[in-house]
């Protein structure tokens, strides 16, 4: 199947093709010709499926004809997150720019005047997250009843947010004509009733999740003592063709600590992790894009926001406690059709939660055996003479008894500091559901706060350029 089947218009299939994708992924073939028809989908999608342009590339072809309206958008996609918003924008900048459209986006932490200057000119798309718009809505700065598309996208992501009330106020001032796409990493009751309520007739269509079916990544689980970890690390950082890898950590101590000490052994580390404002994240993030740093050490804020293409390789410094968060994780490698490895270390205190990865996944990650049994934790350089029993590394090309840095970064050929960097309420402590959230900045649980940016309210994330809300 090729875009050019989907039924898309010549100019669309020009941007899809200067985009480089030729061929459409499964949600991607399986939405588009129905959104085309009108219909309203439930896709049950991740992030990394392509589900972002499963529902844009259509929505502009349907928006090309019609006539923009002051103060009142003609589509409307909702968000949980700011950064999430952008990156949808960023896609209506990508795919549309054969198009005479007009978007506004409509998130926390950017001037409201702005934003109402923008929808008072008249909007074809308006991206927003739920809280921002209930404020200008209930403001009466904005009218919904010329509304005949709704994009929910990450719903379940709302319903951890606690969005779920502001999102069925908004559904209910919508025209019942409207068509309505509603995608979800899983389903819920929460959200099979909110589909129930509020679709017509809708297409399922469910993809596999990206990376736990992603044969392109070579998956491993290695069983190590807490004290043998830095060692094994650093043992198959040398061994295992590394180019450039990002290494998860459950907690944001680790993550400083464990990016210090392998600075101090000579890798070339950054890190990134919720104590960092937005810039200085951003700033990292750059950093490892260009190949100034080879290696990212990460708290999972970072995994669910990060589309990086070229990562050889993520380590599961801590086995995640939460299944979800793992295939968030090992997603960063083996993307764009690459081929990638991922690590994931296990303690005899991780047995309850490498299982219920293996339930998640639905396999047994196999195990690896760093040959010559763990390295001693303590054991300097030159005494780790053994390396890995690593599949690929042939024994002529085995770990080197000096300590060396890793292979030089391959510059990373891609990557968008998107979505859900300063807003997911990222589980670095116990897992609790975060309760109702205040408007636009979601209250995620009082130990999630602290991974989130130091001044909430303040968002210093990408803002693509175009913006009119922004650039007004
Ligand atoms: P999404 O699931 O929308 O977050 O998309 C994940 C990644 O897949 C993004 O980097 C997209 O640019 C990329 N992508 C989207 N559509 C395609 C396609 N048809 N072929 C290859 N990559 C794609």
């Amino acid at each position: 199947m090729k875009f050019a089947d989907l039924g898309l218009s010549d100019e669309l299939l020009q941007s899809v093709t200067d985009a480089g994708y030729d061929t459409p992924t499964a949600i991607q073939a399986q939405a588009i010709p129905s959104v085309l028809m009108m219909r309203d989908i439930i896709g049950i999608a991740q992030t990394g499926t392509g589900k972002t342009a499963s529902f844009v590339l259509p929505m502009i072809d349907i928006l090309a004809h019609g006539r923009r309206r002051a103060l009142m958008p003609r589509s409307l996609i909702l968000e949980p997150t700011r950064e999430l918003a952008a990156q949808v924008a960023e896609n209506f900048e990508k795919y549309g720019k054969n198009h005479d459209l007009k978007m506004a986006l409509l998130i926390g932490g950017v001037q409201m005047g702005d934003q109402v200057k923008a929808l008072s000119d008249g909007v074809d798309v308006l991206i927003a997250t739920p809280g921002r718009l209930m404020d200008l809505f209930e403001r009466g700065k904005i009218l919904l009843t010329g509304c005949e598309l709704l994009v929910i996208d990450e719903a379940d992501r709302m319903l951890d947010m606690g969005f779920i009330p502001d999102i069925e106020t908004i559904c209910s001032r919508l025209p019942t004509t409207r068509q309505t796409l509603l995608f979800s990493a899983t389903m819920p009751p929460v959200i099979k009733k909110l589909a129930d309520k509020f679709l017509s007739n809708p297409k399922y269509i469910e993809v596999a999740r990206p990376a736990s079916n992603n044969s392109n990544i070579a998956q491993h689980k290695i069983h190590v003592s807490t004290r043998g970890k830095r060692e094994a690390l650093r043992h198959l950082l040398r061994t295992d063709n590394v180019g450039t890898a990002i290494i998860f950590a459950n907690r944001k101590t680790t993550v400083r600590e464990l990016a210090k000490s392998l600075q101090q052994s000579g890798f070339s580390a950054g890190e990134i992790h919720g104590d960092m404002d937005q810039n200085a994240r951003n700033a990292e993030l750059q950093k490892f894009k260009d190949g100034v740093i080879s290696i990212l050490v990460a708290s999972d804020v970072a995994a669910r926001g990060l589309d990086v293409k070229g990562v050889s390789h993520v380590f599961n410094y801590d086995t995640p406690w939460h299944p979800d968060d793992y295939v968030h994780r090992i997603g960063r490698t083996g993307r764009a059709g690459a081929t990638g490895r991922a690590f994931t270390f296990v303690t005899s205190e991780d047995a309850e939660a490498i299982a219920n990865v293996e339930k998640l996944t639905g396999m047994k990650i196999p195990v690896f055996t760093l040959e010559g049994g763990e390295p001693e934790a303590a054991a300097p350089a030159e005494k780790r003479e053994q390396a890995p029993r690593a599949e690929r590394a042939p024994r002529g090309e085995r770990a080197p008894r000096r300590e060396r840095a890793p292979k030089a970064a391959a510059p990373v050929d891609e990557i968008e500091v998107s979505p859900e960097l300063a807003e997911t309420p990222a589980r670095e402590a116990a897992p609790v559901r975060a309760p109702r959230a205040r408007r636009d900045e979601p209250r995620p649980p009082k130990d999630v706060l602290t991974e989130l940016p130091s001044q909430p309210g303040e968002w210093n994330g990408p803002v693509p350029g175009f913006l009119s809300v922004s650039a007004l």
